[in-house]
């Protein structure tokens, strides 16, 4: 059986969280994304294990779908989630089911992502970390990273580090070695939206760890949940499967961003986002004019922890498929923000016609694509061709996804 999963998301205990992040609006819109599994994130927050046992039913070991007939969500996502419990009415189960899964932050700031074998494993857990677990989704451990892999591993769980190479609270902003970190290597390793595997396969120490491409959302629009996922190869859609899949390194494929696309792939201030050479910011001890922190980029970061110079594919690791979300392509094509009812609508038709969201980025032929949006058509092959122009991100913004000149011109 092969699916696509994304691991790590956050529900709306997390700060910075939208409100409509709970089950019932993430299952249907998790699937429209393509998506199979979803993580249910903050999996050790009372409150949220509450809403997952009150929203969902254990269908398969470890494995949660949401209960029939909930069509109440919260305030605020009623009428999007309205919509598409009509489209679940008219197509079927159109739902994604869940696995237990959450993000921690450590006593040193590192960020790591645990997946659960089941709700007793998460309640055990909960138990047995230092620290208030309902301040937050994502918990702040008073713990070092050992600690906790020992504590997650007596639970059954799998953990390994989040966005690993990121400068304010991953593993190799702490460490120069994951295993200084966990004393052993870790279960898989998030590699994060700042980069991918011709990147982190620069670095020898992870030539036999399993990566993870997953989304980290903070809310379901349809440009955050899913925009990096995983395809994998299961025996059985249970905890096992998914434990099996990672541990023996079955993932079939990673899904995800340019990494130029991701926030902190330069070197750039964290204030007013200006990008710096890295013997500039030296110079400068990290600080820029305008008072911001000069923040090192994963690439830097990268290029300082690998002794090689070219990537060395180790003959376990899948393809990676550079993505984008489709939301951001008909926003380029209109000019239109990526959240409009505008941008919306026509995501939603083109899902519609095409199933889902990377049947229309990567496998729908074109002709079909003209017949609905010739504009869109347009801008989906340069995005196929690799002629869209990306400027990198850094400093904590995104990279931003451009025309070439003249690509649309037949249209303005
Ligand atoms: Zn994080
Ligand atoms: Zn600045």
């Amino acid at each position: 059986m092969i699916i696509n999963a994304d691991f790590h998301i956050h529900g709306k205990y997390s700060m910075a969280t939208s409100k409509n992040m709970s089950p019932i609006t993430i299952a249907p819109q998790a699937k429209l994304k393509g998506l199979d599994l979803v993580g249910t994130g903050d999996a050790l927050h009372g409150k949220w294990l509450q809403i997952i046992e009150e929203t969902t039913e254990e269908t398969s070991d470890g494995i949660f779908s949401l209960k029939d007939g909930l069509t109440d969500p919260e305030e605020g996502s009623k009428e999007e989630t309205k919509e598409v419990s009509q489209n679940i009415e008219e197509k079927g189960n159109l739902e994604s089911k869940f696995i237990l899964t959450t993000e921690v932050e450590d006593m040193k700031r590192v960020h790591h992502v645990i997946i659960f074998p089941s709700l007793e494993s998460a309640y055990n857990l909960r138990g047995k970390l230092k620290g208030n677990m309902d301040a937050d989704g994502r918990p702040r451990v008073r713990m070092k990273g050992d600690e906790i892999m020992e504590l997650a591993h007596d639970q059954g769980c799998i953990i390994g580090p989040a966005h690993a190479f990121t400068p304010w609270t991953s593993i190799y902003k702490a460490y120069d070695s994951v295993c200084d970190c966990y004393g052993k290597k870790p279960d898989f390793l998030e590699l994060g939206l700042s980069a991918d595997t011709d990147m982190a396969d620069m670095i020898e120490e992870l030539q036999d760890i399993p990566f993870l491409t997953n989304s980290d959302a903070h809310s379901a629009w349809p440009h955050r949940l899913g925009r990096e996922f995983n395809k994998m190869e299961l025996k059985e859609l249970s905890f096992d499967g998914i434990k099996h899949s990672i541990l023996n390194k079955k993932i079939h494929s990673n899904y995800g961003f340019d990494p130029r696309l991701g926030k902190y792939h330069k070197t750039a201030c964290s204030k007013c986002y200006k990008k710096y050479e890295i013997e500039d910011a030296i110079k400068m001890n990290w600080r820029c004019p305008c008072g911001g922190k000069i923040k090192k980029g994963v690439d830097y970061r990268i290029y300082e922890l690998s002794k090689w110079k070219k990537p060395h594919h180790p003959q376990h690791r899948p393809p990676y498929i550079h993505i984008l979300p489709l939301a951001e392509i008909i926003s380029l094509t209109y000019s239109k923000g990526v959240t409009t009812v505008f941008v919306q609508k026509i995501w939603k038709e083109m899902v519609h016609k095409f199933g889902n969201e990377i049947n229309v980025l990567i496998h729908a032929p074109l002709e079909e694509i003209e017949e609905v949006d010739p504009k869109l058509k347009i801008v989906i092959n340069a995005f196929r061709t690799g002629t869209l122009h990306i400027e990198s991100g850094g400093g904590g913004k995104y990279g931003e996804i451009m025309l070439e000149h003249n690509t649309l011109d037949n249209y303005i």
